[in-house]
């Protein structure tokens, strides 16, 4: 390392609005309140660490003060007052670290600060990171200063904790919510920074680092140097698996030869490369379910977009999507699952995660075994199935009293009226089959229902009716409410619940719109349990749910609950009408 060597992360650090990787929406919204002067006192910057909260605040801070604004909104970077600024010499900007000062001595020297107007420039921005650190004394004494501050100065506060922030705060900031940045563009700017240097860099390499960043871009940056230190100016896969310890994915892709293939022996014998390599089994399972995961998303068109992975990798895993088909991923994603929890309780680790890969080979054709132990599952799986006809691949490996009894699908027909669009029996090597095509992308989340028609049978033993009460969309709400309600500790799905309650598309279907792909996520692998429990509370079991990703993407402004209550009172008669039926306060 030569004595000039800088970070990526300070050397790259953005100097303009338009070079913040990932976070276009909020950028955009920030350019537009400085170009029209709209500005507020107070701003909360919440999201994870590593994502461009100080960054922003540094540029806005330098954009107000800019002599030379862009027609964009963004800092000149030529003026005295952006030199000073880049320089790092500007007194218009102060910069506080609560989670090292949160004394009230410290608070006051701020506060004392600003109290001196700006000598240059027209003001004076005043950053506090990781404001939920203060002291109580520390934060009453700043709120004073927040509740009457100069006209010529500005705070922003910065969180990785929103929820520890006090009301008391909240009330008088706007709220800007940083995203986690993707892989995509984690990769993309690893590519621009290696041309930069003149540096080789195997794509998948980045995606490997960009993975490890778990979406802070600061990571990545620190990981990239890392895994250059001892690259030579070449990255490959190679190089950067080795470095970060992460076990190469040919691993999984060879496992998934045997699984197809239904190669016992072959599977345990890649197991044991893989102890043998010294990776942790639990480490192995988590990243073999996130494996499957994949490629179950890269099985269908809709879904493609929700690997988290650069192109080419995700070519890969489309390709070998090919080979399986829908039930395959739901019973393996759900071995995984399994083997996980039974890995934290069992003494005997290594013959937990041995059975199931024996299990994951026998899905595809091998000698059946016995399904997970999930009646609840297997009753919402029973409900909508298919009417139309009996699921064909039903006979190919599916448990043993459901194959000898081809006619079992036959209770529910009586019952149950052809539900939406998605019926038809999953193809047996199913891609990209693209299912009743539409314009939206939605996520069909009834299809997982039908993709596991295989325990239909079963579950159709057990219960002989499908029940088929009369319900209100408002009924629904109050279940959607009641789950929340239930089940406080599911941060990232309740938070994509409350922002989206269902709105009725016809019969027995709902959508939910939601504004990212996290959320996405976060409902589609909680479906099973969330439908479960709708249709319990409801009292029908033919109730779906498509989700679908809001045209509008990622939304900036982050909502407080109650703001969000008034929204849904705003845009939704019904639900008006429920509040006034409930004779709830809107308080
Ligand atoms: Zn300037």
């Amino acid at each position: 390392m030569s004595e000039n060597y800088i970070v990526s992360a300070r050397k790259y650090r953005p100097s303009s609005f338009s070079t913040v990787v990932g976070q276009k929406a909020l950028t955009h919204t920030l350019k537009t309140a400085i170009k029209n002067e709209q500005l507020a006192h107070a701003y909360l910057f919440c999201g994870p660490r590593g994502v461009g909260k100080t960054t922003c605040a540094r540029i806005f801070a330098k954009a107000i003060n800019c002599e030379h604004l862009t027609a964009d909104g963004e800092p000149c970077n030529e003026c005295e007052s952006c030199i000073a600024f880049n320089e790092q010499r500007s007194y218009n900007i102060l910069e506080l670290d609560a989670a090292s000062n949160n004394s009230v001595d410290e608070i006051r020297k701020l506060t004392d600060q600003v109290r001196v107007p700006p000598q240059v420039g027209r003001y004076r921005v005043f950053i506090i990171d990781e404001v939920h650190m203060l002291s109580q004394a520390a934060f009453n004494a700043f709120l004073k200063t927040l509740e009457e501050p100069p006209e010529y100065a500005i705070f922003i506060l910065a969180t990785t904790e929103k929820q520890k922030i006090i009301p008391t705060i909240l009330s008088r900031c706007q709220i800007y919510d940083f995203a986690r940045i993707t892989v995509t563009d984690i990769v993309e700017q690893l590519q621009r920074i290696s041309q930069d240097k003149g540096v080789t860099a195997e794509t998948s390499a980045l995606n490997v680092i960009a993975q490890k960043a778990d979406g802070a871009m600061r990571d990545a940056l620190s990981i990239y140097d890392q895994v250059l230190a001892s690259s030579e100016g070449n990255i490959t896969y190679q190089s950067a698996i080795e470095n970060l310890n992460v076990l190469d994915y040919d691993y999984y892709f060879r496992l998934d030869e045997a699984f197809r293939t239904g190669d016992v022996p072959q599977a345990l014998l890649i197991y044991k490369e893989i102890r043998d390599k010294g990776f942790d089994s639990l480490y192995f399972v988590n990243g073999l379910a996130q494996h499957l995961r994949d490629l179950m998303v890269a099985s269908t068109p809709q879904t493609v977009e929700l690997l988290e992975m650069n192109n080419d990798i995700a070519q890969q895993h489309i390709k070998q999507a090919a080979s399986f088909n829908t039930r395959f991923f739901y019973m393996a994603m759900d071995l995984c699952n399994t083997c996980d929890l039974q890995y934290r309780e069992t003494s005997n680790k290594q013959f937990v995660v041995e059975l199931t890969l024996i299990k994951l080979c026998q899905i595809m054709g091998g000698t059946p075994v016995q399904q997970p132990p999930q009646p609840r599952v297997q009753k919402v799986t029973a409900a909508p199935a298919p009417t139309s006809q009996p699921a064909p691949q039903q006979s190919a490996s599916a448990p043993a009293p459901a194959a000898s009894k081809p006619a079992a699908p036959a209770p529910q027909q009586v019952a149950a009226p052809a539900p939406v669009s998605q019926n038809r029996p999953a193809p047996r090597p199913s891609n990209p089959a693209a299912p009743a095509a539409s314009a939206t992308r939605r996520i069909l989340i009834n299809k997982q229902s039908s993709g596991n028609g295989a325990t239909a049978g079963e579950g159709a033993e057990k219960r002989h009716t499908t029940r088929t009460a009369d319900f209100t969309p408002e009924q629904l709400v109050v279940a959607w409410k009641k789950y929340i309600n239930n089940n406080p500790g599911e941060i990232i799905l309740l938070s994509a619940m409350r922002n989206s309650l269902p709105t009725k598309i016809d019969n027995n279907t709902y959508q939910i719109e939601v504004e990212n792909n996290v959320q996405v996520e976060a409902l589609s692998s909680n479906m099973t349990k969330l439908l479960q429990f709708l249709r319990d509370e409801v009292e029908n079991d033919m109730v779906s749910l498509d989700i679908k990703l809001s045209p509008k993407g990622v939304s900036t402004m982050a909502k407080t609950d109650r703001e969000i209550v008034k929204d849904m009172y705003d845009r939704n008669p019904k639900f008006a009408q429920m509040i006034k039926d409930l004779k709830l306060s809107m308080a």
